[in-house]
């Protein structure tokens, strides 16, 4: 056997996306060759679906940045893993060897790494090349599917649990209910976030409802509600002591500047490419903490993992759907017009 079929992201043109006959990728010393059991869809691979990505793209590339897989083949000078054993993977595909951010355990944030779905093949085809580097074993009691989505639980961890300050009992409120917010929900959850607020938008109505599955005592904007007015009669009056974004829509930070305390945080894991157009004046004048969130690291994905094993973490009302390959568009639209919140896909 020497070929296999991959969704392939072949240009720039929004819907430049479709299965295509691929080799099954040679692997150096330090690779694994995976067998990729399920990958999941992120907002990313939305985005280069429909052309609106703010990132470089190396085309054609395979599309999948979330995945889990049973190892399939070792380079000569692995030896953590061997055959048969069931692993996800980290997403820094390439990292240059001198990077200053690989000694500072920070390797997620070198501006040179490339990544699965966008820089290097990625996971949405039967086997990826993977470094040896960026896997994890996985315990027998987490299923691969669920396993997939550990990368966007990272995510959420990532920006709520390590660059927020959330302490038991604080007011938490998401903008933006796609599948990070959600986890970002379920991480602040999970940190003993006192009332949390998930804010979306009329189209979010099915997602405002898993937000209520994970344990928001409020959601609104589905009957196009005024957040801020809203915000203004909550509690103190003060605004929530942390704000996270999780949209895609630069505008939202406004609103975030407005429903938060003074003294507190926002923390933005949500991008896109739109200029601000608003003051930041409210930023200075509260006092707030502005932090960006990116990606993960590897005490983030050792933690996570066992969060999701142990059932700590449920993902049942976020992922949705499970479909093969050949079933990928529809899975894809269904995200998109969020139908849906999360789906996996079985190459
Ligand atoms: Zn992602």
């Amino acid at each position: 056997m020497s070929g296999m079929i991959g969704l392939v992201n072949f240009a720039k043109e929004p819907y430049s996306v479709e299965l295509r006959d691929l080799p099954i990728p040679e692997i150096g010393a330090e690779d694994v060759l995976l067998k990729v059991q399920a990958a999941g869809i992120c907002g990313s691979d939305l985005h280069q679906y429909t052309g609106k990505q703010s990132w470089p793209v190396n085309y054609p590339v395979v599309l999948g940045h979330e995945f889990a897989g049973v190892v399939a083949k070792t380079g000569r000078r692995v030896r953590s893993f061997k055959e048969g054993d069931r692993v996800v993977s980290e997403t820094a595909a390439v990292l240059p060897a001198d990077s200053a951010f690989i000694r500072q355990g920070l390797y997620n944030l070198e501006p040179k790494r490339l990544g699965f779905g966008y820089g290097v093949n990625g996971a949405m085809a039967p086997f990826l090349k993977v470094p040896a580097r960026c896997l994890h074993h996985l315990p027998a009691s987490l299923s691969l599917e669920k396993a997939a989505l550990t990368e966007p639980c990272c995510v959420a961890y990532n920006a709520v649990c390590i660059n927020s300050r959330l302490r038991p009992g604080d007011t938490v409120a998401i903008i933006g209910p796609g599948p990070i917010g959600l986890l970002c929900a379920l991480m602040a959850k999970l940190s003993g976030a006192g009332h949390l607020l998930v804010i979306g938008i009329a189209s979010d109505a099915k997602r405002l409802e898993a937000a209520k599955l994970i344990g928001a005592e409020t959601t609104l904007g589905a009957q196009g509600e005024d957040v801020s007015e809203w915000v203004k009669n909550f509690g103190d009056n003060y605004g929530f002591d942390l704000v996270i974004d999780a949209t895609g829509v630069s505008a939202s930070l406004k609103l975030a500047l407005d429903i938060v305390r003074p003294a507190g945080q926002i923390t933005k894991v949500g991008w896109g490419p739109q200029p601000l157009n608003f003051s930041l004046d409210p930023l200075v004048q509260k006092a707030v903490t502005l932090q960006g969130s990116f990606s993960h690291n590897w005490p983030i994905w050792e933690k996570v993992i066992f969060l999701l094993a142990s059932g700590k973490i449920d993902l049942e009302p976020i992922l949705n759907r499970v479909s093969p390959l050949s079933g990928w568009r529809e899975a894809f639209e269904e995200m998109h017009s969020a139908k849906i919140v999360k789906g996996v896909l079985k190459p």
